[in-house]
């Protein structure tokens, strides 16, 4: 037996929303009893992209975030259902059963990711199943990771050692979007978004970018180093929010320059002038 699950990559990630729109079309107006009843026309997002505008003008980054049901193994909803209603197959695929869930609104508010959706009309819960019906009828994938064209969405089976999802978990490189719920996530992610710190270098005798100009970052047990390209731009990525770090530039005939930062949000620390 199969045990589901997902890794989603955040680099490949270009929230082109087709992801979004395969499961509309797969569920708009399609009852798949008895894991699931049609999802309304709006206000469902079974898979949502959270979009977060990353830095200030003119460095300015977006990073999407594809997120669903992580059918999780430790999961609230489970222990918020009064009678089986939301229950965890033997594949781990979380379902909440459209007929006994009928009238439980407390439901929505028991997942802490919030992507149990209400139905008003129907009146139950709803959420992701990934694509249960589906993977039952032979499918190897949900409509989602179908979808995908940049293959950021990998699913598949977590007890088989060669499967590629299998082989990302061990990698070392996955992430729980928020490990701080503790509910033995079977969704994980690589590459979530963290903080970056960049700036532009320029000569203020010649009043050009400065290329090739080293620039030093010192954080709590870390340094790294890095060089200017050819705009002047530097860049340190994938660092740890709520940081103190150090900035130095340093260049053969100009007066070196020291920067403390902060990293509660991406900085950008604007144009630097050697003199
Ligand atoms: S993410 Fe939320 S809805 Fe999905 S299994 Fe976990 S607690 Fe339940
Ligand atoms: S289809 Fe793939 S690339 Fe497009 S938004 Fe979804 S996860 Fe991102």
């Amino acid at each position: 037996m199969a045990k589901y699950g997902m890794v989603i990559d955040i680099t490949r990630c270009n929230g082109c929303y087709n992801c979004f729109l395969a499961c509309r079309d797969e569920y708009c107006g399609n009852d798949y009893p008895p894991y699931s009843l049609a999802q309304p026309m709006t206000g469902h997002f079974w898979m949502r992209i959270i979009e977060r505008e990353r830095g200030r003008y003119p460095k300015v980054k977006v990073a999407y975030t594809p997120v669903l049901c992580m059918h999780c193994d430790d999961a609230p909803c489970i222990q918020a259902s009064q009678g089986g209603e939301v229950y965890r197959r033997p594949d781990g695929i979380v379902i909440i059963d459209p007929e006994k869930a009928k009238g439980q609104k407390q439901l929505v508010s028991a997942c802490p990711y919030r992507v149990i959706y209400w139905n008003e009309e129907k009146d139950i819960p709803q959420k992701c199943t990934f694509c249960v019906h589906l993977l039952d009828a032979g499918w190897k994938e949900p409509r989602c990771v179908e979808a995908c064209p940049t293959g950021a969405l990998v699913f598949g089976d977590l007890d088989d050692p060669n499967s590629e999802v299998s082989k990302l978990v061990v990698s070392g490189k996955i992430e729980i979007l928020h490990p701080e719920y503790d509910m033995k996530e079977k969704v994980s992610y690589i590459g979530l978004p963290k903080r970056f710190i960049a700036g532009t270098v320029v000569f203020g005798d010649k009043d050009e970018c400065a290329e090739n100009v080293e620039v030093t970052l010192i954080g709590e047990g870390e340094k790294k180093t890095t060089k200017t390209n050819n705009y002047g731009d530097f860049e340190f990525e994938e660092l740890l929010a709520e940081k103190e770090y150090t900035v130095k530039i340093d260049y053969p005939g100009y007066g070196a320059q020291q920067f403390s930062v902060q990293t509660k949000v991406d900085v950008y620390l604007g144009e630097i002038v050697l003199t």
